[in-house]
């Protein structure tokens, strides 16, 4: 009893849905999506970043009502040549297709598409999505479909561009995916206008957040002043939707997995293996 009141009272604090008893059959697949060489590594190595190369991830969530795709990749599946493709900072090996492929999906069987953000280095293979659901915050949709042409045109807009005309569900905060509490998108804006974080009930694994580019570094966390990346958008927002996050981890105990940390993602499963 007292720990239905509990979960309720927690359920209300973050808007969700009450966790069942036993969470349900989730399965959560990850995706190689490449490397990426970061832009401005002397900053990151002042402060004892010892390595400043990037994971690029992407994630299927399989629930039993259906799938959602968190993000895309950094190079187009249809510039990857058998032996890896490099664009400006990326390398990409495989592509998103054929790990897909690999384990039963094609695109037109996705439920649902989730990017954690526009950033080229999250929104390459977008385009091939555009047939599932969208859920997007409403601040990043009109980030991305701007009603006047942007002063700096996004380069990643050709390879998103046909969201624009998706069956698209518009978010204005967290949302609870399937409706039972197990995966739910997390508002984390500020690194962009509607960034969004995931947060993933694994029956076996526990509870995971997927933190989008909340985070880049684990350095990040532990060294509160340093906010390599918070120039890029809103600062204040930024620092807002990190103790948000912070606060939803330690409430759930669940772990963060930060997408572009290389170092935690070369232990992570990767596809055809999953976490349950
Ligand atoms: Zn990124």
């Amino acid at each position: 009893m007292l720990m239905t009141i509990f979960l309720a009272i927690f359920a209300a604090a973050f808007g969700w849905t009450p966790a069942p008893q036993t969470p349900p059959a989730v399965k959560l697949y990850v995706f190689d999506c490449g490397t990426l060489k970061s832009g401005n590594p002397d900053i990151l190595l002042a402060r004892g970043v010892t390595t400043t190369d990037m994971s690029v991830t992407a994630y299927l969530i399989v629930h039993p009502r259906g799938t959602l795709l968190w993000d895309t990749g950094v190079i187009p599946d249809e510039l990857i040549k058998p032996g890896g493709t490099t664009e400006a900072r990326a390398t990409v090996m495989k592509t998103l297709q054929s790990q897909l492929a690999e384990i039963g999906y094609k695109p037109s069987d996705i439920t649902y598409l989730a990017l954690s953000h526009n950033h080229y280095d999250h929104s390459a293979n977008a385009n091939n999505f555009a047939g599932s659901t969208w859920l997007v915050q409403k601040a990043e949709r009109a980030a991305m479909f701007p009603d006047t042409p942007p002063q700096n045109p996004n380069n990643a807009a050709p390879r998103f561009s046909a969201l624009k005309n998706s069956k698209t569900v518009l978010l204005d905060g967290d949302h609870d995916v399937f409706g039972d509490g197990s995966v739910v998108i997390v508002a984390t804006p500020g690194h962009t206008p509607g960034h969004q974080s995931l947060f993933v009930n694994l029956r076996r694994t526990g509870p995971v957040v997927l933190s989008g580019d909340l985070y880049h570094y684990p350095a990040e966390r532990t060294l509160k002043d340093f906010t390599p990346f918070a120039a890029l958008g809103n600062p204040e927002m930024e620092a807002k939707s990190k103790a948000k996050l912070e606060a939803l981890l330690k409430e759930k105990k669940a772990t963060l997995w930060i997408q572009h940390d290389i170092i935690e993602y070369a232990k992570l499963k990767k596809s055809p293996s999953f976490y349950e």
